[in-house]
């Protein structure tokens, strides 16, 4: 089965269209015929305008986003506030659709794990749609003081068989303080090493190039 590559995060704002588009190119550089999504924005369409650059018109921006709503706030919120809803069956049917014309999807989520994203009756959100789709969780988190509780956290949010398929990826912040140096290592007390990748500081605006780019692309598609 092809594979989806869901990058959700311990946080809004910790990096994942950077981890989303640095994943894509490095996939793409490869021969991979990838794509990626952002199936649902909320406060304007930016990280799906990135990703849009970051793909060279393999797909059109309301094919990456087909959601998007105007508030900055949780998309169940931003949805409401327009009178419009989603529901998870349209959003899985989405990507499934768009699984069938790639090799590999990415799909970037909205917000952190239980982001509220949408619906009505039945309520959903990133680990709704991970569990729908047999994604891999890809969990984003900066590199700071109070991260390995927060890896945990939403490490142990996840069902059990997506838990030990997750990677997780530490994003140098622009400051580093001091845990910056031990935070992996204590994380692997507690998490496969092999699962945890360390990024150095990334800018988008410039190349996604990186020294260790290669392995860290092969770490995220290892088993
Ligand atoms: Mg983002």
């Amino acid at each position: 089965m092809k594979q989806v590559y869901f990058i959700t995060g311990t946080d809004t704002g910790v990096g994942k269209t950077v981890l989303t588009c640095l994943f894509l190119k490095g996939l793409r550089a490869r021969g991979v015929n990838a794509v990626a999504l952002k199936p649902i924005c909320s406060g304007g369409r930016g990280d799906a305008r990135t990703i849009f650059s970051a793909i060279n018109g393999a797909l059109a921006l309301d094919e990456i986003n087909p959601w998007y709503f105007r508030a900055p706030l949780a998309p169940l919120l931003a949805a409401r506030e327009e009178n419009r809803k989603i529901e998870l069956a349209q959003v899985v049917a989405r990507i499934r659709a768009m699984r069938k014309r790639f090799d590999l999807l990415i799909v970037e989520g909205a917000g952190g794990l239980l982001s509220p994203l949408g619906g009505n009756a039945a309520e959903f959100n990133s680990r709704d749609l991970i569990s729908a789709l047999r994604a891999k969780p890809v969990v984003v988190a900066p590199n700071r003081l109070g991260v390995v509780n927060h890896v945990l956290l939403t490490l142990d949010a996840l069902p059990k068989n997506l838990r030990s398929r997750a990677k997780v990826v530490l994003m140098a912040a622009r400051k580093p303080d001091s845990s910056a140096a031990t935070n992996g290592k204590l994380l692997a007390e507690f998490f496969p090493l092999e699962r945890i990748i360390l990024l150095p500081r990334l800018k988008l605006t410039r190349t996604f190039q990186f020294p260790g780019m290669t392995r860290s692309i092969g770490a995220l598609l290892s088993e």
